[in-house]
């Protein structure tokens, strides 16, 4: 069943958004070679503390980190901790807040002195998807429209996208329906309502689609090794467009 948010609820779920964006934010700038991701982790706990939040991540299923940082050809799902960020790095943060009992879910992937232009790429398509699924997150819509607009991006610029891990419902519980899967044919599934939370969230691969969890349970890395970027927003459906709850600001 998909939870429709009051307007109340809509309003503390902008608040939660624009918490998962500042600390985004902060910790993408913290992004250099020499920092090591414990050290992300240990800077996101004091923002979101500060900010009167909790991580969404932090316990959960035994997850150890605030964040989630996943480094080159590490999907999603990094555990952040003593490996140190390198010049030519592709930095996946995920950051979850819960405020006032409502969940903010956002990622970005930054590059670190990238030069490789296919990797380049790799990211600004992963943007590029999102958006595209983002503008079809609008009531009257099928849930599977969003999912359609981002394979197609992605499978337009000659990569794959993530099939075992797919975006989600977002409200009081970080996880509630439906699930948001990044591909599949459009016009299906549930009639997009005035008042659902989405939190939309390609995973884009360099190679194959395939991925593999490493042997710590948590870990997921694309199958060859190739580099893969992560990007996600939480969203508000409404009547004629979606609003961005995660959205930067600017402002700190
Ligand atoms: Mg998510």
């Amino acid at each position: 069943m998909i939870i429709i948010k009051t307007p109340e609820e809509l309003e503390r779920m902008r608040a939660s958004g624009r918490i998962a964006a500042r600390v985004r934010d902060e910790l993408a700038k913290k992004i250099a070679p020499g920092v090591t991701t414990g050290e992300l982790d240990e800077y996101a706990r004091e923002l979101i503390a500060a900010a009167g939040a909790r991580s969404a991540f932090l316990g959960y299923r035994g997850f150890p980190g605030a964040i989630c940082a996943s480094l080159n050809n590490v999907v999603v799902h990094g555990i952040p901790g003593r490996q140190r960020i390198a010049l030519g790095d592709v930095v996946s943060l995920d950051v979850g807040v819960v405020h006032e009992g409502f969940v903010g879910d956002t990622a970005t992937t930054v590059l670190v002195g990238v030069t490789d232009p296919n990797v380049v790429r790799l990211v600004s398509v992963a943007e590029q998807a999102l958006e595209q699924g983002i503008a079809e997150a609008v009531a009257g819509a099928r849930l599977s429209d969003i999912s359609h607009a981002i394979e197609r991006v992605v499978v337009q610029a000659g990569f794959s996208v993530v099939r075992e891990f797919v975006g989600h419902g977002v409200g009081r519980s970080m996880h509630e329906d439906p699930q948001i899967p990044n591909y599949g044919p459009p016009g299906r599934g549930p009639k997009l309502k005035v008042g659902m939370t989405l939190a939309i969230e390609p995973m884009v691969n360099m190679g194959v689609a395939d991925v593999e969890v490493l042997a710590d349970g948590w870990t997921v890395t694309t199958k060859d090794r190739l580099p893969s970027a992560h990007v996600e927003h939480t969203v508000a459906v409404l009547e004629g467009r979606a609003e961005i709850l995660t959205k930067s600001s600017g402002a700190v």
